[in-house]
């Protein structure tokens, strides 16, 4: 099996503040890992860097043996759910999901193909993809930000804190979901 993620001496400094302290680990293909710590530790700020939304203070991200330190965060191929799942407000969810394909120049009539297909998988209705962030319920944003997450067929998916902010039972169905879930399977393997 061979190692999807491996993260080298990784630290960040938001100015004095080391939020990430030299976290070495690999992860293998297919395989789920979860950070576990208190507030502040540092997790929201690990999966930026993983995602390349911020650059290391120190230390080197691979993907599949490959040094992606340095590349930016449209060409890593993950996707990354926020916490707050960081829609924009003022977009349909359908071009919120097509969002990651049109940055990326895929075609129209392929975005609208890939935007129906995860629509389906992840259970958005084409009612709730004409509505905006504002008029879905909390549940409904969270399945956006998943496909917004998914449709561009990412190797790797990072999740922050993703059962924050749900119901008891939402908790419970996307705890199982998640468990459920594969990238490899939806899309085949790489
Ligand atoms: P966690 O997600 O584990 O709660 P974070 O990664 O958000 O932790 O934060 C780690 C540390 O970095 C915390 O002490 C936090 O206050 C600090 N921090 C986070 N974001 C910023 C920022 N933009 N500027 C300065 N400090 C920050
Ligand atoms: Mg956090």
């Amino acid at each position: 099996m061979t190692n999807k993620i491996r993260l080298e001496n990784l630290t960040y400094c938001y100015s004095d503040k080391k939020a990430v302290d030299n976290i070495t680990l690999s992860l293998h293909s297919g395989k789920f890992l979860t950070i576990l710590g208190p507030s502040g530790c540092g997790k929201t700020t690990a999966l930026k860097l993983i995602g390349g939304y911020l650059s290391p203070t120190k230390g080197s991200i691979f993907i599949d043996n490959i040094d992606i330190t340095l590349t930016d965060a449209c060409s890593r191929k993950i996707g990354m759910v926020f916490q707050n799942y960081a829609l924009f407000p003022h977009l349909s969810a359908r071009k919120n999901i097509a969002f990651p394909l049109e940055i990326r120049n895929h075609s129209k009539t392929e975005c609208e193909k890939k935007i129906d297909a995860i629509s389906e998988l992840i259970g958005l209705t084409q009612k709730e993809l004409e509505r905006k962030p504002s008029e879905l319920s909390g549940g409904q944003q969270q399945r956006v930000a998943l496909a917004r997450a998914l449709v561009f067929e990412p190797h790797l998916l990072l999740l922050d804190e993703p059962l924050a902010n749900l119901d008891r039972v939402l908790k419970t169905k996307l705890r199982n979901e998640i468990r459920k879930f594969r990238p490899y399977r939806c899309y085949g393997p790489r």
